[in-house]
């Protein structure tokens, strides 16, 4: 599929493919950072050669937290995880993590949670 991946980004198209179960983000051409969500510059170096690039669906995660009071659809505790893809440039994506994983541990996105806007789910 990577020979069909939408350039520029946007985020309708970057919101079809989450629904889709893939992931696509940008890589910069100039520094080789990328990101899980679509800019329309480069966040560490300013450059708009970035070109869509498709993520990987498994991680770690990198940092956790529970947010206490979870959105109007949820009961108790909802915890949101930065995830780590291990990319070369070290693309971040903010995801539900269904799990118990606690940071540094495996995991993979496993669904997609429809609230205002869709979001990843990872576990
Ligand atoms: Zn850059």
């Amino acid at each position: 599929m990577s020979d069909t991946l939408p350039d520029p980004l946007t985020h309708a198209e970057w919101t079809a493919a989450l629904r889709d179960g893939r992931l696509l983000g940008q890589r910069c051409g100039a520094c080789g950072n990328e990101t899980a969500a679509p800019k329309a510059a480069c966040n560490e170096c300013g450059s708009r050669e970035i070109e869509t690039v498709e993520l990987p669906t498994e991680g770690t995660v990198y940092t956790e937290t529970t947010i206490a009071v979870a959105p109007a659809a949820f009961e108790g505790g909802y915890r949101v995880a930065v995830i780590d893809l291990g990319t070369e440039g070290n693309a971040r994506v903010t995801a539900r993590l269904e799990s118990d994983a606690d940071i540094g541990d495996a995991v993979a996105f496993s669904d997609v949670l429809e609230v205002d806007e869709p979001v990843p789910v990872f576990g």
